[in-house]
Order: C-alpha cells, then sequence, then structure tokens
C-alpha cells in the first residue's frame, strides 16, 4: 500500500462497512449487488470498506477460489480499505470467544448427530420443537473433556439461549423494525463445529467488532441470521452494527439465483468481455439511481441513496442479460 493511500484511509472518517465474500463458489450478480450497495452507502458517508474473506468453511473452500473473488471485486471496480482480512487467520481470537462462552455458562457441549437431532424432533414426546434445536445436551456435560469422554465423540458447542428469551427486536435500517423468536425458530444454536472451527454466526460476530464494523448491509437471505448475531454481541459485550438487508437478485421464474447459476457468475461474464461498467449501470438502475451511460463505481457514489432502492427483489433475465451483452 502506497503512503498516500494509507492517508486517504486514516482520513476517512464516516461508517465502516464490509464485502465478506465466502471462497466457495463463484461469486454471481447478486453478490455483485450487494457489495455494490454495501459499499456506495459507505463510501457515500466518507467511510471505510473491510474485505474480509469468509473461508471458515473448509471443506466446501475450493482452491483458487479466494483469488478469484478478488479478482471479481477488482473487475468491478471496488476497492478497500488495508489489508484483506482471512477469516481463517483469526482461529486464536475465536477461540477466546468460544472460551469465554463456555466459561460464562452461555455454551455447552453437543455431540448430537444430524439424524439424531431429527429423531428427536419427531419423538412423540417432543411436541411441536418444528426446526429447532430440541436442546438434547443442555445441562448434559459439564465440560468439553467430558462429552468426549463420555460419548467417544467430538462435540460440538451451542449457544445457551437465556431461559426468559422472548422475541428479540432489532432495527433495520433498511426495512424498518423486525422481531425473531430465536427460541422457537431455532433454539440453541452452534457456536463452534465439532471440528473446533467457530460457526459462522459466532466468527462474522467476532471479525465484524476486530475490523470495527459499524454498518452491515448484505442480501436478506441473511435476515434470519441478526438476531443471533446480536444475542451474541450481548453475550460478548460487542457493539452491534447498523444493520441494512437488501432484497436480492431473482430470474424471470423469481427464483433467487444460486451459486450454481455459474452462467451468471462474474468470472463467466469477464471471461464473455462483458464490460463491468454495464453491469454497474445495471445495478444502480436496480438501485433507484439514474445513471446516463456505462459508469465506474466510484462516479456514482454521489447518487447512492438508501431510500431509493426498490422494496422488492431485482429481477436478472435473459432480456437484462442480452441488454449486458449488447453494451
Ligand atoms: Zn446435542
Amino acid at each position: 500500500m502506497s503512503e498516500e493511500s494509507v492517508d486517504a484511509t486514516a482520513s476517512r472518517t464516516g461508517p465502516v462497512g464490509r464485502l465478506a465474500p465466502s471462497p466457495t463458489g463463484l461469486l454471481h450478480i447478486g453478490h455483485a449487488r450487494s457489495f455494490l450497495l454495501a459499499w456506495w452507502s459507505v463510501r457515500a458517508r466518507d467511510g471505510r470498506i473491510v474485505l474480509r474473506l469468509e473461508d471458515l468453511d473448509a471443506g466446501r473452500v475450493k482452491p483458487g477460489m479466494a483469488d478469484g473473488c478478488l479478482r471479481d471485486l477488482e473487475w468491478l471496480g471496488l476497492d478497500w480499505d488495508g489489508p484483506v482480512i482471512v477469516q481463517s487467520n483469526r482461529a486464536a481470537e475465536h477461540e477466546a470467544a468460544l472460551a469465554r462462552l463456555v466459561e460464562e455458562g452461555r455454551a455447552y457441549p453437543c455431540v448430537c448427530t444430524r439424524k439424531e437431532i431429527e429423531e428427536a424432533r419427531s419423538a412423540p414426546h417432543a411436541g411441536d420443537v418444528g426446526s429447532r434445536y430440541p436442546g438434547t445436551c443442555r445441562g448434559r456435560f459439564s465440560s468439553l473433556e467430558e462429552a468426549e469422554a463420555k460419548t467417544g465423540r467430538s462435540p460440538a458447542l451451542r449457544f445457551q439461549l437465556p431461559n426468559d428469551l422472548g422475541p428479540v427486536p432489532f432495527e433495520d435500517a433498511f426495512t424498518g423494525r423486525h422481531s425473531a423468536d430465536v427460541a422457537s425458530d431455532v433454539g440453541d444454536f452452534p457456536v463452534a463445529r465439532k471440528t473446533g472451527e467457530a460457526a459462522y454466526q459466532l466468527a462474522v460476530v467476532v471479525d465484524d467488532a476486530l475490523d470495527g464494523v459499524t454498518e452491515v448491509l448484505r442480501g436478506d437471505d441473511l435476515l434470519p441470521s441478526t438476531a443471533q448475531q446480536l444475542l451474541l454481541q450481548e453475550a460478548l459485550d460487542l457493539p452491534s452494527p447498523t444493520w441494512i438487508h437488501v432484497p436480492l437478485v431473482v430470474d424471470e421464474g423469481s427464483r433467487r439465483l444460486a451459486k450454481r447459476s455459474d452462467a451468471l457468475s462474474l468470472a463467466a461474464l469477464r471471461e464473455q468481455g462483458i464490460d463491468p461498467r454495464a453491469l454497474t449501470t445495471w445495478i444502480a438502475r436496480s438501485a433507484g439511481m439514474a445513471p446516463e451511460g456505462p459508469a465506474e463505481p466510484a462516479d456514482l457514489v454521489p447518487s447512492f441513496a438508501l431510500a431509493a432502492i426498490p422494496p422488492s427483489p431485482a429481477v436478472f433475465g435473459p432480456t437484462q442479460r442480452a441488454a449486458l451483452a449488447a453494451t
């Protein structure tokens, strides 16, 4: 990094946002839209952007994908401040948070297999547990060591919800007030895998705090995670960011784009010689902005307004695709 860019970073006084791609599959147009909106939202108020590779799910991380993510973001014209943060390098910080939860009786070992949880849910005496974890291992073991010694299995860790937990309210700067009933919808949720590695919710909460993130703008598929992350932030005395959940990109049949729609991956578009400015322009229009012609993300910073984003999903079908190719 040049001295000049260090200075630019230091002088940014607005919110701190993050781009957090997961190198488990190709990034597609839906990711590009969420990333651009997150970037515009922060840059429009002279804020900093942290880039974090969420590579904890080691079994699903594919070789070369991390580099691919960075190439995709650069191709789009997005930049970030400071070095790339790699989530798997944060094992010590994640472990410290997990140890604290265990020590304070906020997390407990769970040796249940997925199949056992399914069976417990469908047992006649189980009642209406829905899809939540029924609490089988709550109070069952006094330590991870005991759980392992008694069962011969490597335990995961689950966050123990407070007994009197009612609906968890939170405010979303785009969609307004929400309330999630974590106790009846999810139950005690995982904070560490049986490999010892931090589970998604725990890692995100610890990392956002370490990175000083004050604003999380992401796709509304992650709205259900918010209450769990809030509970962890409370338990670990960490600040909560401003939450902003935006609608996803869907295809012409209203189906959300999945990682398997590789034809709409940024890598495929790049290889086809698509002008990234055409994609930026489509994304800007889908977010209520009115760029006159092909534009770089930086050109459009002054036009961004959260309130102008339509509340319904953005449709990207064959028509939009043809328009992109013709630009
Ligand atoms: Zn269990």
